[in-house]
């Protein structure tokens, strides 16, 4: 295939291909589902699951799958082929209606946190309309969603699919209140910026660490690390160009809009930024994203980590989820307006997302809550555990005015009105980049910078539109029994100012000052995941997700337990492989290196009796004490590791693994690393941080 513009979507069964080979009646329906989420009836499945079969045979394939995203948070998919047979022997090619509609994976062993002990044993998969069908590895993938039999959601995506029916219902009433006749239905549209390091394949290989858990749980500092910045948009290297070029062909290929890639600020590490699209196209083709990030990385001799913190003392990789809402009529909400009545439409969206994100701090906050991410968070890498909204000087200077009812010094200088009389000036894109902000408004979306990079957005996007789903129907309510629109809209965008501007902040967000400020202003500093994860299943959030039809409370606690057992299992795991790393490599090793300097010694005053030994001895010394508490701290983080086993519930051996397990594997760590500094390179068992960092050209 040559051109770009060929290649683009070539694997897609998209509109193009649909309005190409479905009969008129056919396409008009399935966009009529597409569109309106109106239900499809059997007859039209079966003419749409023919001419995709038809489709994908032709391109190769044999097999379908229904492609969900179970809780585990990576993909799943269960091929079938394409064969029923036929009474003289043969087998034709068949895919009928009702199996592109919905499936039956063996659910089994997919976590439901107790949903399907308590409901069916088995789930089953509905075809989500709106994500396209597409080939991979020679079999037809058709989006869906993942539930049990009593419709609990069993996975990432439902709860995203009906957070945005909850936002679209809440933003259609404000927006009727503008005078928008012609919206009837809204977007959220995401732009997710994913982070990742490339190291070598065969060194990765040689490391226990980054193949059990995905990071370096051992590793003394490079004499090199990020500090001169050099990596950052510099030229990229010859084999990850390679890579890139690769990893965009077959991104195109799925339809997936891979627009920028550059280097980061670590050593081996990247961006790839794709181009926004609805919400759950977005979620689905960021798990394909970086499933395939991964599989090419292979072809290039190269690993992919996707990791939140492959390497200790270097940043970590997030992903940045770029989130707006826009109209079917093509308009962005956040994107100020040319008309009074459009600026007052777009401050009092931007009020809502201020007042929400204060509103559901918490919840915002757990969204993001990873053991991975525990190491970012915080770590004045990224943004800190505290949230916070930036909105820029200007616009944070003119919601000032508003709130006081003050004048604004803009280019009218006229008194300030929400209404009708005056237009403020809204620079365009005002908003100098900062960095440092965990919800940046960025000229006409939002950034949510917390996000780790291993994460499915899912997650965050779903608490993100329930949570202004919430707050948009709170004003709803107020503004449509107003008798004066504007006044009431006025004092309704004044109150909420002043309710809420504590949740505004427009410096430094890496700076302890902020977090002292933070302090002061009552903001919630939740560092860890299993310090925030609680609030899941506390009364608020609760009425947050049922009212909105979002999850049911038997679906908040099961994902509650999901999240909270995979926290431990990941701790456990990780503290397992470095009691694995310890005890079989490192220390031997140390060992081995103690014989051949004390060897060497003797050897050298068997030869001259005088001579000078202080080099081997007191390397040896030095090796022998710390490799003696090396030894102690082991034990110490074996027997943390034991006790956790008698804690049976989920909360407690949560904290228990954060409070001793943790901190049990940064002392062993300590040590360990400062063995590696003494130890002869020969002797060393694996690649060390300058070999993974620096290695790839
Ligand atoms: P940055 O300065 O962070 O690199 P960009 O303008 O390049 O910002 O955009 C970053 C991301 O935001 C891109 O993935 C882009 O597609 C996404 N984005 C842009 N507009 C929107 C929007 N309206 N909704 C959601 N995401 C958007
Ligand atoms: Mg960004």
């Amino acid at each position: 295939m040559s051109s770009v513009t060929e290649m683009f979507g070539s694997n897609v069964f998209n509109d193009c291909v649909m309005r190409e080979r479905l009969p008129k009646g056919t396409y008009t329906a399935i966009q009529k589902t597409i569109k309106d989420g109106k239900l499809l009836d059997i007859e039209v499945a079966t003419v749409v699951a023919n001419a995709m079969k038809d489709w994908a045979i032709e391109k190769g394939a044999s097999h379908y799958t229904h492609w969900f995203q179970p809780m585990t948070g990576v993909t799943a998919e269960k091929h079938e082929s394409f064969i029923s047979p036929t009474s003289n022997g043969k087998v034709i090619m068949e895919f009928s209606g009702k199996e592109l509609v919905r499936g039956e994976p063996d659910a089994s062993s997919f976590p439901s946190g107790g949903l399907r002990a308590t409901f069916e044993a088995r789930g089953y998969t509905a075809w989500d309309p709106t994500s396209y069908a597409f080939i991979k590895d020679k079999t037809l993938c058709i989006p869906t969603a993942f539930c049990s039999y009593g419709g609990e959601a069993l996975d990432k995506k439902t709860p995203l699919l009906r957070s945005m029916q909850a936002i679209n219902e809440q933003a259609l009433r404000v927006l009727k209140l503008f005078g928008n006749e012609d919206v009837t239905s809204i977007k959220t549209t995401v732009g997710a910026e994913q982070e990742y390091f490339l190291i070598d394949r065969e060194l990765y290989r040689k490391r226990r660490d980054l193949i059990y858990t995905g990071r370096t749980l051992f590793g003394a500092r490079p004499p090199k690390g990020q500090e001169l910045e050099d990596h950052y948009f510099g030229s990229i290297m010859p084999c990850v160009k390679e890579f890139m070029e690769d990893l965009d062909k077959e991104l195109w290929k799925l339809g997936i809009l891979a627009k920028t890639e550059h280097n980061e600020v670590a050593p081996a590490q990247y961006e790839l930024a794709p181009i926004f699209s609805t919400s759950n196209i977005a979620a689905d083709h960021n798990q394909l994203t970086m499933e395939i990030m991964q599989k090419v990385a292979k072809r290039h001799g190269l690993i992919c980590l996707l990791h939140e913190k492959p390497f200790a003392g270097v940043n970590g990789s997030g992903k940045h989820n770029n989130w707006s809402i826009s109209t079917n009529t093509g308009v962005n909400l956040f994107e100020p307006g040319e008309t009074p009545y459009e600026n007052a439409q777009f401050l009092l969206f931007l009020c809502a997302v201020i007042k929400a994100v204060d509103d559901y701090q918490e919840i915002l906050r757990l969204s993001v809550a990873t053991a991975g991410n525990d190491h970012r968070l915080g770590a004045n890498e990224a943004p800190p555990a505290v949230i916070s909204v930036f909105l820029g000087d200007e616009l944070t200077e003119i919601l000032n005015a508003i709130e006081c009812g003050k004048d604004y010094d803009c280019r009218q200088k006229e008194q300030m009105k929400i209404g009708v009389d005056v237009l403020p000036y809204f620079p365009k894109d005002t908003t100098d980049r900062n960095r440092t902000s965990p919800f940046a408004f960025t000229g006409n979306k939002f950034e949510f910078r917390m996000p780790g990079s291993s994460l499915s957005i899912s997650g965050p996007n779903f608490v993100l539109n329930t949570a202004v789903a919430e707050v948009l129907k709170q004003f709803a309510d107020e503004l449509e029994n107003a008798s004066d629109f504007t006044a009431s809209l006025n004092k309704l965008i004044k109150r909420t100012i002043s309710e809420h501007k504590r949740i505004i902040f427009n410096g430094n967000g890496y700076d302890d000052a902020w977090i002292e400020e933070s302090r002061k202003r009552n903001l919630p500093n939740l560092k860890t995941a299993p310090d925030c994860l609680p609030y899941f299943t506390e009364e608020k959030s609760i009425k947050l997700f049922t009212s909105h039809k979002v999850l049911s409370e038997a679906e908040i606690k099961s994902r509650y337990d999901i999240v909270m057992e995979n926290y431990c299992k990941i701790i456990n795991i990780e503290a397992l492989t470095m009691l694995d790393m310890a005890k079989k490599d490192i220390m031997p090793a140390v060992s081995a290196y103690s014989k051949e300097l004390s060897e060497t010694a003797s050897a050298k005053k068997g030869f001259i009796p005088n001579i000078d030994c202080t080099y081997e001895l007191e390397t040896l010394k030095s090796i022998s004490r710390t490799a003696a508490i090396m030894y102690i701290k082991t034990e110490a983080l074996e027997k943390a590791v034991l006790e956790a086993k008698e804690i049976s519930d989920v909360t407690e051996l949560a904290l228990y693994y954060k409070d001793k397990v943790i901190p049990a594997m940064s002392e062993l760590r300590i040590s360990a690393d400062e063995l590696e500094t003494m130890t002869a390179k020969s002797y060393w068992p694996f690649p060390s941080y300058g070999d993974l960092l620096f290695a790839v050209k």
